[in-house]
């Protein structure tokens, strides 16, 4: 286990006029932690992750693992293993000689890469693949093969780079729950990358958000999902994401599930009172989506309210109620910069009380 220091790196890449694919980054890790990567495809997320492993020099900035510095330093010294995306597994080894593989550059005796390999593939369940060819697993079995033959290594950092994104939808879920079972077991620093919100979410102790080579906000899922640090994060995570609606001098923003009927919350001096014409409305299963514009509060956005479907509200389609969002519930942020700004007294008659 290791601290990961990332120290205000910057990747330029000289093809194509120059492209800035991370920019000014600067970050700790936890020992141990489970770090998510999060932001839109080209965000710059894999480059990141390429100059943590040494497949990658930045342009300027240092990476410290566990207090040493990495600079020059070839990726096989860096004590960290790399899960790609698409596992990488060779296809004409058995599973023993997949996980065994690293052993064996590193020359152990045979008996101690046999232990090894079998410690590795009992801990992800796997120990009856041994004889087996890539191509007759999984996707999921896969991904805990990549996993083991990471593992085997003992690295200090664990990098992840969409580990998930080739399995369907139900594996996913159940390979996201395996692969955090795994990390509390192993405790080793791991940084995964994912452009998924959800995922990111349900995984990480804490997410960096990315967008455009920069570092937009480096929190808990709870502070990135409730306190967003400009409008990016705010919209980025969430589904659907937050509302915002433009003021005379800001913006306000509030979660769909925090806007809700009048007749179902007690009221408080600030909380944002308005009428909601309700166009659509959306039965998910557990959830029930109302989209509609709220023209008192001076725009034609289209907002979204959702509500669970254990709460019979009658809205329908057609219909206009009022509704409500808590004070506690309403974000601002400076109309300019996107940048996350105090409370402010909504100024619109009616629109507060
Ligand atoms: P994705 O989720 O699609 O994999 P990402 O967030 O991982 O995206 P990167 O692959 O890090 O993004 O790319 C960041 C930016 O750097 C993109 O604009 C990409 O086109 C550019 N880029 C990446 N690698 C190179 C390269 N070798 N040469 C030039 N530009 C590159």
């Amino acid at each position: 286990m290791a601290v990961l220091e990332v120290r205000d790196v910057t990747k330029r890449f000289s093809a194509h006029g120059g492209v800035l694919a991370v920019d000014h980054i600067d970050f700790t890790t936890e020992d141990g932690e489970f770090l998510v990567l999060l932001g839109p495809s080209g965000c710059g997320k894999t480059t990141l992750l390429r100059m943590i492993a040494g497949l990658e020099q930045p342009s300027s900035g240092e990476i410290y693992i566990g207090g040493d510095p990495m600079t020059g330093l070839p990726p096989r010294l860096r004590k960290i293993a790399m899960v790609f995306q698409t596992y990488a597994l060779y296809p004409h080894k058995s599973i023993r000689d997949n996980i065994d593989f690293p052993l064996r550059a590193e020359r152990l005796d045979k008996q101690e890469r046999r232990t090894k390999v079998e410690w590795a593939a009992g801990l992800l369940g796997i120990g009856h693949l041994l004889g087996r060819k890539p191509r007759e697993l999984s996707g999921g079995e896969r991904q805990r093969v990549a996993l083991a033959r990471a593992l085997v290594r003992a690295p200090t950092v664990f990098l992840l780079d969409e580990p998930l994104s080739n399995l369907d939808a139900k594996l996913r879920t159940s390979a996201r729950e395996e692969l955090k079972d795994f990390h509390r077991r192993v405790g080793t620093t791991t940084v995964y990358v994912t452009h998924d919100q959800v995922e990111a979410m349900g995984m990480g102790h804490r997410i960096a958000v990315l967008s455009e080579g920069r570092l937009r906000q480096l929190a808990t899922p709870e502070q990135i999902y409730h306190h967003p640090a400009d409008t990016f994060v705010a919209t980025f995570v969430g589904s659907p994401p937050m509302n915002l609606v433009t003021r005379s001098d800001h913006l306000l923003g509030f979660r769909p599930e925090r806007f809700l009927p009048r007749v179902a919350v007690p009221q408080r001096p600030g909380d944002l009172v308005t009428p909601f014409e309700v166009q659509l409305v959306e039965n998910l299963g557990a959830e029930r989506h109302l989209v509609g514009v709220a023209p008192q509060l001076g725009d034609q956005v289209r907002i979204r309210s959702v509500l669970p479907s254990t709460v019979d509200t009658g809205v329908q389609a057609g219909e206009r109620h009022e509704f409500v969002v808590r004070a506690a519930d309403l974000r601002y942020f400076d109309a300019d910069t996107g940048l996350r700004t105090e409370a402010r007294r909504e100024s619109v008659r009616g629109a507060s009380r």
